[in-house]
């Protein structure tokens, strides 16, 4: 790092940043919501984050290029993620893309301090690829939609404020023209989340449930019965910024791995040496090809990256636990989240998250390679 030539601009905010994370970057345990929150905050008051967020919002203005020098720098050093990612990796480029001049003034600082934390509400029990079944139903009452249904595999929504929705607006319409975008406050009457449990034993996501929720029409993100074309947009920020991110942390865990390997100074046996030497090179190709799209990667491309980082990741972590040997599946001492056993269990939803494999291999066939469809 860095794999493309700084400009002297970016050298001198890199060290700037460097030098502010080794000054302040805190300890946090697990996942401790009140200092992750005040670490939030205390990054943004830096002026840290929203880097490429228009200045009016309570961004920096500055390029794509200064966010990708940002998340390289995060991942050196190894700080906390920010707490409310899915606010800023999601909901705000959203509505900085399709939200109203209102929604953006009262939404797009709050989410980058941390004072208002976000959840993503788009996935229901029958459906999640085929996210156009979606049945959660919005009605019009006077200047309020009154929503009924339930969504699941919710991150955050146990922490969250708000909720970034779709519901069906016109039942009878074609499926994808039936669908509309809401921004839902968590404390409304009628709101209630029941924690899901994963495999790493985290309650990390829920599922929600709307009981007649009052929501003003206000809230609505871009026209009614529009939504389906809201989605398409979250979803290409949503695969780019996880890609960007993931492109960049699995430099840092390859590190870790081979560092581990040779500080154990045992023989290594050849087909971990294969293993390993692949994703090497595998995470290398990925942050470069990261790089090269650049602000492409808010189109198709995301699909892309987004299948290649996930799968990487996943090998790495089978690496990283075969590595343990017999001791693999011990629950180690210590701060579980930062283990290989841990990095294990959390890749396998990777390549489900933000949208399958298999459905972007689609995308990929599609709208990129230009195959006709199935
Ligand atoms: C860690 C994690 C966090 C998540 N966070 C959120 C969140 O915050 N908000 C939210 O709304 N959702 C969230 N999700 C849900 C996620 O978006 C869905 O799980 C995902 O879209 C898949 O939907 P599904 O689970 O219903 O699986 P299904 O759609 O039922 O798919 C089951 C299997 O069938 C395959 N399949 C389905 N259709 C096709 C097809 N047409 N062609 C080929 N194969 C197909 C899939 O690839 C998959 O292997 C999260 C999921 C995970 C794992």
């Amino acid at each position: 790092m860095p794999r493309l030539q700084d400009t002297p601009g970016e050298a001198a905010f890199r060290e700037r940043l460097r030098g502010w994370l080794s000054a302040n970057a805190p300890k946090i345990e697990g996942r401790d919501v009140g200092a992750l929150k005040a670490w939030q905050k205390k990054l943004f008051d830096a002026g840290w984050l929203g880097l490429n967020w228009p200045r009016e919002y309570g961004g920096q203005g500055a390029s794509f290029r200064e966010q990708v020098v940002y998340n390289e720098e995060v991942i050196r050093a190894q700080t906390p993620a920010p707490i409310n990612g899915i606010g800023l990796m999601i909901v705000g480029p959203t509505l900085i893309a399709v939200g109203s001049e209102e929604q953006k003034r009262r939404y797009l600082a709050p989410i980058l301090s941390a004072e208002e934390i976000w959840c993503q509400g788009f996935s229901e029990p029958n459906a999640g690829s085929d996210l156009a079944g979606l049945q959660t139903r919005a009605v019009s009452d006077g200047d309020d939609y009154v929503i009924t249904g339930q969504k699941i595999w919710t991150s955050n929504s146990r922490i969250a404020d708000f909720i970034f929705l779709l519901v069906r607006t016109a039942p009878d319409a074609p499926r994808h023209k039936g669908i509309t975008a809401l921004i839902v406050d968590m404390k409304s009457p009628g709101v209630s989340v029941k924690p899901l449990r994963q495999i790493t034993g985290d309650a990390e996501f829920g599922e929600v449930f709307f009981d007649e929720v009052r929501v003003p029409q206000a809230n609505r993100i871009g026209e009614e019965n529009n939504g389906w074309i809201v989605a398409m947009k979250t979803f290409t920020r949503e695969r780019a910024n996880i890609s960007v991110s993931t492109s960049v942390r699995l430099q840092q865990q390859c590190g870790n791995l081979l560092s581990a390997v040779r500080g154990r100074d045992i023989p290594v046996d050849p087909q971990f040496r294969r293993e390993a030497a692949r994703a090497y090179l595998d995470s290398e190709c990925l942050q470069l090809t990261c790089e090269r799209l650049s602000e492409q990667l808010f189109g198709f491309e995301s699909s892309l990256v987004k299948i290649v980082g996930s799968e990487v990741n996943q090998r790495l972590q089978e690496l990283g636990l075969s590595m343990l040997g017999p001791d693999a599946p011990l629950v180690p001492d210590g701060d579980f989240e930062k283990t290989w056993q841990f990095g294990f269990l959390r890749s396998r939803g990777n390549t489900i998250e933000g949208g399958t494999s298999e459905i972007l291999r689609s995308i990929v066939a599609e709208r990129i390679l230009g195959l006709p469809r199935k």
